[in-house]
């Protein structure tokens, strides 16, 4: 039997089978990671010999921000049903030395069990989608005239993720592979080693998120106790992409420098009672593509992601994932077989 086929269960995956399943479509959903999630990623701190065990930490994507009317609809049911949590419009601004002043903007939004429940939760509502998790899907290709994913036949297949990650599945050879191929060459990653420091006591002035400008070392530092709401003396921070980039190999190794200018950007003598250093190879696009998705003209082959949209951001991701979904419907609809 002849089978949609969703790779990635990343917010563009979900996003994606949902459309699909909107439009009467079952779907399967694969991911290759253990849980779903892919960069919108929390986990929960072990053994971290601190009173801390048991906090869930965001160690990917650090907020959402809403501009699309149909994503801040969905992030405020997510509000209301209490998976979603409007954290802050106001982060502190820094540079080497210390924190300069405020900046006002969007409304940041986050979740209070960690941003990857709301990828859970909305694949829990998926009325017609078949979720395997910790399943790589086998190379795509074209047999026959035929789509084959892992060498079983399927009427519709949706690729989103990285490009990286995607071109290591599309076996070249037929046209429309070639043209996947080609498209998802368009576009550079950048890397980011985002490091958990969890401290016996928060000693900083308060803040929630802090960007860090001109430092050779961090960007970025978020306040994880402030947006899970608990007050917990946990920190994110992120590593400038060019140093992160060196020591992709063994990303602890980014960790001594990486404390240090915490310590320097927040003004603080303490030290952390545990880290640890998350790589992200293909953290986020440098480039965006002008369109939304990439859909073959003859075969139901479909790219999304957020390199298919407007910045490496949750939001254009879910809506690259929702577009390519509908797209994928409209085809399927007229009969298109594959
Ligand atoms: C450190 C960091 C900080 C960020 N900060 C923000 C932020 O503050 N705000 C914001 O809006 N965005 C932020 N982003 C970007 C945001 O996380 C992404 O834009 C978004 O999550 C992308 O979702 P996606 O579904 O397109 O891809 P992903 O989340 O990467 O999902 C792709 C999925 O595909 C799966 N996969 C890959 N290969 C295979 C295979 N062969 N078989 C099966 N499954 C496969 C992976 O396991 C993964 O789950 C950040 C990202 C990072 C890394």
């Amino acid at each position: 039997m002849s089978r949609t086929i969703v790779i990635g269960g990343g917010i563009s995956g979900v996003a994606c089978a949902a459309a699909l399943n909107n439009r009467g479509r079952s779907v399967t959903l694969l991911d290759k990671g253990r849980v779903l999630g892919g960069r919108m990623a929390s986990r929960r701190i072990r053994d971290s010999g601190t009173p801390f065990d048991g906090h869930v930490v965001d160690i990917g994507a650090s907020y959402l921000t809403a501009k699309d009317e149909r994503f801040s609809s969905l992030i405020e049911r997510l509000v209301d049903l209490g998976v979603g949590r409007a954290w802050t419009d106001t982060f502190h601004v820094a540079s080497s030395d210390g924190i300069h002043g405020v900046k006002t903007g969007p409304m940041r939004y986050t979740a209070a069990d960690g941003v990857r429940s709301i990828v859970e939760h909305l694949a829990s509502e998926l009325p017609d989608t078949e979720v395997m998790s910790g399943h790589d899907s086998g190379p795509i290709s074209v047999e026959e005239g035929a789509l084959t994913v892992g060498g079983e036949g399927v009427d519709a297949v949706a690729v989103c993720m990285p490009s990286p990650q995607a071109r290591q599945l599309l076996e070249s050879g037929s046209p429309a592979l070639d043209a996947a191929l080609l498209a998802t060459h368009e576009v550079t990653w950048e890397p980011v080693i985002a490091v958990t420091a969890v401290f016996d006591a928060a000693t900083w002035r308060e803040f929630d998120g802090i960007f860090v400008n001109d430092d050779p070392v961090i960007t970025w530092i978020a306040n994880d106790g402030a947006r899970r709401g608990n007050g917990a003396p946990v920190l994110v921070t992120h590593v400038q992409p060019v140093l992160a980039a060196r020591h992709l190999t063994d990303p602890s190794q980014v960790l001594p420098a990486t404390l240090s200018a915490l310590q320097r950007v927040l003004g603080i003598s303490e030290h952390p009672s545990w880290a640890d250093a998350k790589r992200w190879t293909y953290a986020k696009p440098l480039t965006a593509s002008q369109q939304p998705f990439f859909l073959d003209q003859g075969f139901n082959l479909g790219l999304a992601g957020d390199a298919w949209s407007d910045g490496p951001r949750v939001e254009t991701a879910w809506l690259s994932g929702h577009l390519l979904g509908e797209s994928l419907a409209d085809r399927l609809e007229t009969g298109t077989t594959s």
